[in-house]
């Protein structure tokens, strides 16, 4: 069995429901889910909005490769809702990424893993460092705390008190 690191994020719609629905078809389709953490508000700023950023962490017992996983998380965004409009930031009703598979270091034209921004984001450290704190970056060979306290991103990132 290996274990694989999700992060949901969401900005449009309900984002509760989503997320909900989100963990149930990824857990009947990938594996156990045996931790998650809280639900984390990314604060918008520079101009007003109620399109807050909201993401979690999962992580999965899996028995399934990672290029399945992402195959099925993709298809969870379909079912979810998701539409693809161009490349660049955009509005999205679901976004699941894969941050680590195991300690696999994974470089494949539609498949990049442990997740390439996962150091330079609140938003994916401060969900991650929740759950597994010690975990060591395969490449950089820093444990998520350490990349947490050195992340220089200034976006605020709050622990919403849900779930
Ligand atoms: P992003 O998550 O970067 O905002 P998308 O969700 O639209 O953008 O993903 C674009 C592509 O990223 C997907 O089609 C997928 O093949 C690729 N990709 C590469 N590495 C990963 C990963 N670790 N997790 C999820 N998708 C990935
Ligand atoms: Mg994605």
């Amino acid at each position: 069995m290996s274990k694989v690191y999700l992060l949901l994020g969401a900005n449009i719609g309900n984002k509760n429901d989503t997320f909900r629905r989100a963990a149930f078809i990824i857990e009947s389709a990938v594996g156990q889910i045996i931790m998650r953490s809280s639900i984390y508000e990314t604060e918008p700023w520079g101009f007003q909005s109620d399109d807050f950023f909201w993401n979690q962490v999962l992580v999965l017992r899996t028995s399934l490769p990672a290029l399945d996983i992402l195959q099925h998380i993709q298809k969870t965004e379909r079912a979810l809702g998701r539409i693809r409009k161009q490349s660049g930031y955009e509005s999205r009703s679901i976004d699941i990424d894969i941050l680590f598979y195991d300690d696999q270091i994974i470089d494949q034209p539609d498949l990049t893993v442990p997740h390439p921004r996962i150091q330079e984001r609140n938003f994916v450290l401060a969900p991650l460092n929740e759950v597994a704190p010690g975990l060591v970056h395969p490449i950089l060979k820093k444990t998520i705390g350490e990349l947490y306290r050195e992340c220089p991103d200034k976006l605020n990132v709050r622990k919403l008190d849900i779930n």
